[in-house]
């Protein structure tokens, strides 16, 4: 069986905490490996490993650190496969799917090779008679990154790749659930070049995040995952002084005009609803349907479900694989359990023919679903898609806006002065016109909204930047000296 263990100063550490979590094929239900789970003390070693190797990676110069990069973005791509088959073995998604997870974390990477012109400061020259002022961005020091099961490789991309560049040393504590593929990474890093203790990984549960929170030389928290621990995330570290970026979780609706394509609609919706098993944060749950075309756009939706090929991830003929874990089959299970007794039509019912080993559930879809049931008011994270009818426009806009999360949200129309209204009128932080899982690419910043994002910085891209680095102001004379003199007074800027 496969031991996982910690990646700290630049070497695979095994844990002596005596503790470890079981890591499952979910095709198949097997267990094929067993996570080590850190103690206070390896959370400790591994801050402590970045903490030494922070005064010679901020020194480095921002050419060295873009060659590092640049040499990752190579080693990655080379061995986009590789990334995909240990993230399908462990997550269960499809070769497809963890290939473009590969790729959109690539992106991130081939983001921060511009560097030295991303980190670029300002300068005013003769701010005053003979002053100038100039403002730099420098590292914050140790920095750390918690990140959820479903992304196991893109979502520690968004968060090292601008945070290594900016000249930070990085603590990653992946998904217990699904992390051997960032001890994979963190062996590409070092051939790329990147001095041993700049990236360290420590394995664990709630024991290792929250030493990570109450360690006084981690500078910065960045999160991703359900938003109660989100919430917890950003409490705790704030209290601690920390500089705290938390991603929670997500609702995402996709608002359905009477004048959208319908066919084009429903590939969307069935695409955004059960792609990865629904178990994206930006996936779609709840299709708000215009009253004039809600029966025609349900028929179609339903009618495209059967064709969608359930299997193994691995296997090439599979389109959605399995859930995470039994457990969460199980919970995702139980909200289709409820549903029609909550008042919910059950047009298909994801329940019937799904393989029998493994965590396997076929698509679920729901009609005339109200807030207030649990299948509307919950995130379930897996493959179930809602439709709740609405009168039009302003119908659908106040459910959006009345939800409190907010991460991603989509509008399917032809009308072009509709979808501007709605992208001016949404209080949501990640809106697609005509586009459901409308992910900012990499020079943008990702980041929703309300219960969606503790704190005020999105992640990624120029936000990414502002986070991983902090401010400094300098104003500057050099003067003559032959015009020296003493002044007790407050200079006038002028
Ligand atoms: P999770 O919140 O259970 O776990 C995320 C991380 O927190 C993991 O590393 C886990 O070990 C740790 N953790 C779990 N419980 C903890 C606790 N009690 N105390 C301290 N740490 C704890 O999330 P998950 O199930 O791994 O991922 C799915 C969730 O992530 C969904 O809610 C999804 O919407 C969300 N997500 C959000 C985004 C986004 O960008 N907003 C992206 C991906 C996933």
């Amino acid at each position: 069986m496969n031991r996982i263990s910690h990646w700290i100063d630049g070497q695979v550490v095994e844990s002596t905490s005596g503790r470890s979590a079981p890591v499952y094929n979910p095709a198949t239900g097997e267990q094929t490996g067993a996570v080590d789970l850190a103690s206070v003390d390896e959370v400790a070693t591994a801050v402590a490993a970045a903490k030494a190797a922070f005064p010679e990676w901020r020194a480095t110069s921002l050419s060295r650190r873009a060659e590092i990069m640049f040499r990752l973005r190579e080693l990655v791509d080379a061995n986009r496969k590789e990334i995909a088959r240990l993230l399908t073995a462990e997550h269960g998604k499809v070769l497809s799917d963890s290939l473009g997870e590969v790729a959109r974390g690539l992106e991130n990477i081939e983001y921060a090779c511009g560097v030295p012109q991303l980190i670029k400061g300002e300068y005013s020259e003769q701010a005053s008679s003979g002053v100038d002022v100039y403002s730099i961005r420098q590292p914050l020091g140790v920095v750390a990154g918690i990140t959820p099961f479903n992304f196991p490789a893109m979502v520690p991309m968004w968060m090292f790749a601008n945070a290594l560049a900016c000249g930070n040393t990085f603590v990653l504590k992946p998904s217990e659930k699904d992390p051997s593929v960032n001890m994979f990474v963190a062996e590409l890093l070092a051939q790329a070049g990147l001095p041993a203790g700049c990236f360290n990984i420590v394995q664990g549960d709630k024991v290792a995040v929250d030493a990570i929170l109450e360690h006084d030389d981690v500078a910065a928290v960045s999160f991703v995952g359900s938003t109660p621990i989100a919430k917890y995330i950003y409490e705790t570290g704030t209290k601690q002084g920390k500089r705290v970026q938390a991603l929670g979780g997500a609702k995402n609706h996709m608002l359905v005009l009477n004048d959208a394509d319908l066919d084009m609609a429903a590939d969307a919706a069935v695409s955004a609803a059960y792609g990865s098993a629904g178990e994206r944060c930006m996936a779609i749950s709840v299709v708000l349907a215009a009253d004039e075309i809600a029966d025609d756009l349900v028929a179609k939706i339903a009618n495209r479900i059967p064709a969608i090929q359930v299997g193994a991830g691995d296997d090439p003929d599979s389109e959605m694989g399995p859930l995470i874990t039994g457990e969460h089959r199980d919970k995702v299970a139980g909200y289709i359990d409820r549903a029609t007794a909550d008042g919910a039509t059950m047009v298909v019912d994801g329940r019937e023919g799904a393989p029998g080993e493994g965590y396997f559930l076929k698509p679920t879809l729901l009609d005339n679903v109200e807030p207030g049931m649990a299948c509307y008011d919950d995130e379930i994270f897996g493959p179930v898609l809602s439709i709740k009818r609405v009168a039009g426009y302003q119908d659908g806009l106040d459910t959006i806006n009345a939800s409190p999360f907010a991460n991603g949200t989509a509008i399917f129309t032809r009308d072009g002065g509709a979808a501007r209204q709605f992208q001016f009128d949404v209080e949501v932080g990640m809106v697609g016109v005509n586009v459901p899982v409308p992910v900012p690419v990499s020079y943008y910043s990702f980041g929703g909204w309300k219960a969606s994002l503790f704190g005020d910085t999105h992640m990624y891209g120029p936000e990414g930047i502002n986070f991983y680095t902090q401010a400094k102001v300098v104003t500057s004379r050099w003067p003559d000296p032959a015009t020296s003199s003493i002044d007790l007074g407050f200079p006038e800027t002028r």
